[in-house]
């Protein structure tokens, strides 16, 4: 894969080798593979032959009802799953800090949810979009095709999955060991 300055990375994707470049901030050596730790985009510095990763610049956006957003699951109870909401999707405008936002159970899945666990573990990254403002609290949904689990990290191994043939199921590349997910349209293999 070839991937240029400016290119919007989410962690794990491979976006170099280590002959190619020297690892800048965001970025890991997974054997010989220069993988993002962030999401983020891709910044080449030519003259130095360094690739790093982080936050694009420019003045910080606020979200509103509708928007949508990439986050990270941090935290699962009952009936609802935090979620660290790094960005919006088509924006380049970073947030001005990450936002704390919540998905409630019935609000996760166009359909019955036996468990929140079925459909999201900490670590994952999801797209969803902004369903109601309170103060500061943010509920978000990912009743949408497009919305759901777009990287699921592995409970076991902390590795990253792949979709199955199966509907909502993901699987390690490095333990095997297979999951249910509310998996988005927009998942990424890698
Ligand atoms: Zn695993």
């Amino acid at each position: 894969m070839t991937v240029n300055d400016g290119d919007f990375v989410m962690p794990g994707d491979a976006i170099g080798i280590i002959e190619q470049y020297l690892l800048g901030e965001g970025t890991y050596d997974d054997e010989g593979d220069i993988k993002s730790s962030v999401l983020g985009n891709v910044k080449i510095d030519s003259n130095m032959k360094t690739i790093s990763v982080e936050a694009s610049a420019g003045a910080p956006g606020l979200l509103k009802i509708g928007d949508s957003v990439y986050g990270q699951i941090t935290n699962i109870r009952n009936q609802r799953v935090n979620v660290k909401v790094d960005r919006m999707k088509d924006s380049d405008r970073p947030l001005a800090l990450p936002y704390m936002a919540a998905i409630n159970i019935s609000k996760a899945k166009d359909g019955y949810l036996n468990k929140l666990t079925d459909a999201f573990r900490i670590g994952d990254i999801i797209q969803a979009k902004v369903d109601k403002i309170t103060g500061d609290n943010i509920d978000l949904r990912t009743t949408d095709p497009e919305d759901g689990v777009v990287k699921a990290i592995c409970t076991r191994c902390r590795g990253f999955m792949y979709t199955t043939e199966k509907e909502n199921e993901v699987q390690c590349y490095k333990c095997n060991r297979k999951e249910l997910r509310e998996v988005s349209i927009n998942y990424v293999n890698e």
